[in-house]
């Protein structure tokens, strides 16, 4: 883990994996409705050169509502949730049109992701977003997400891409999460009043922390400061490092690594340290499945559980629940997220990598529980 009290920007320079959200208010010129071509130009640059430095790059972008509003010739000042969701439904392809074309002329490929909460939340749901993000990841791309705005209903919006940010980087295992914003930083009171103190860093995110938060600046975007620390909260407890920096400069990634002021958050283990413990404490497990020796063996090397390993299922369990894995014996070996649903796992038990596709009818996963997922117990 990178000691950010020392220096905040060696969390980016040592990051494998950075998610970048975009604020409205940074894309889209409040005034006019319309894009700033320019200032995106520049994000794209820092992009490419996270991505010349081998990482890998996610980006959150808001901006669908604030440009569609515009494009659809709806009024300033609030609008119904139906409205919002026409504005996101004709602001978002020029949005993704205008993302696709800054990073090809930065020669990157891009995929749009929209996603809703359920898709962070639902295990299953999840499991196929986070499948389809790594394979782009994987390809070189750089994936660009947003809300689905336009078929959320309240009940299950986000409605702040500060928070979905951050579901993104706990789903990707990200080791940092850059949210670029119109305000610098958190103080300790709004920071017009006298007396506010910025906050460089904050190491635990206390009561008193959360009470500074205060209430949105701006009326571009829907996050405050309070979706900001909220998205702190679930950043840091995914093992990713957390930066609020005020994005507006030309080159704003390049800023923060120039030492500008900014506030970091300090994750107390790392992304993968933080997965592990949450698939092994915090998830019921839902069923159970015996192996043989090879499989103990193999994985205790750190690979994924393969079928043919599998001896016997018990439980009832569908795609993504935390299963427990146990040798002959009965003892507890590792725990895991099942790439399958009890009847298909059932169907491919014992079975070679080769035949899956023939037992089950459709072609699916080689791993019974992918490595990523799998956590040895004891160890
Ligand atoms: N998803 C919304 C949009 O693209 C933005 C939500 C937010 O402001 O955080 O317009």
């Amino acid at each position: 883990m990178t000691d950010l009290s020392s220096n905040g920007k060696l969390a980016i320079e040592k990051a494998n994996r950075v998610v970048i959200k975009v604020g409205s208010a940074l894309l889209v010129d409040i005034e006019t409705g319309l894009l700033r071509h320019d200032w995106l130009l520049g994000l794209g640059k820092d992009v490419a050169q996270l991505k010349q430095a081998g990482k890998d790059v996610l980006i959150v972008s808001s901006g669908a509502i604030a440009l569609g509003r515009h494009l659809l010739g709806f009024a300033k000042g609030a609008l119904k949730l139906e409205e919002s969701q026409a504005a996101a439904a004709c602001g978002q392809i020029a949005l993704a049109h205008a993302w696709q074309s800054v990073l090809s002329g930065c020669d990157l490929k891009t995929g749009q992701i929209l996603l809703t909460l359920t898709d962070t939340e639902q295990r299953r749901r999840y499991l196929n977003a986070r499948a389809t993000l790594f394979t782009l990841l994987k390809q070189g791309a750089v994936p660009l997400i947003n809300e689905n705005d336009t078929v959320a209903t309240s009940e299950i919006r986000y409605g702040d891409n500060d928070r979905l940010a951050a579901r993104v980087a706990s789903m990707v295992s990200a080791d940092c999460l850059v949210l670029l914003s119109d305000i610098d930083g958190l103080y300790s009171k709004p920071p017009h009043l006298p007396g506010a103190e910025f906050l460089p860093m904050v190491d635990k995110i206390t009561p008193e922390i959360e009470a500074m938060a205060g209430v949105a600046e701006t009326d571009v975007g829907s996050g405050g400061m309070i979706t900001k620390i909220e998205a702190a909260k679930i950043a840091v407890g995914a093992g990713a490092s957390m930066v609020i920096a005020k994005g507006n400069a030309l080159s704003p990634i390049g800023r923060i690594l120039d030492g500008a002021r900014c506030t970091w958050f300090t994750p107390s283990a790392t992304p993968t340290d933080a997965r592990k413990s949450w698939i092994a404490g915090s998830l019921e497990v839902r069923g159970t499945i015996a192996i043989d020796v090879g499989a103990v063996n193999a994985l205790k090397r750190g690979t994924s559980l393969l079928p043919a390993g599998v001896r016997k299922i018990e439980g009832e369990f569908e795609r993504g629940d935390a299963v427990a894995v146990v040798d002959e014996s009965g003892k507890e070996i590792a725990r895991g997220l099942v790439a399958y649903e009890k009847p298909d796992a059932m169907a491919i038990m014992g079975c070679q990598t080769g035949d899956i596709e023939k037992r089950l009818g459709f072609s699916g996963r080689d791993e019974m529980i992918h490595r990523d997922d799998l956590v040895l117990m004891g160890s």
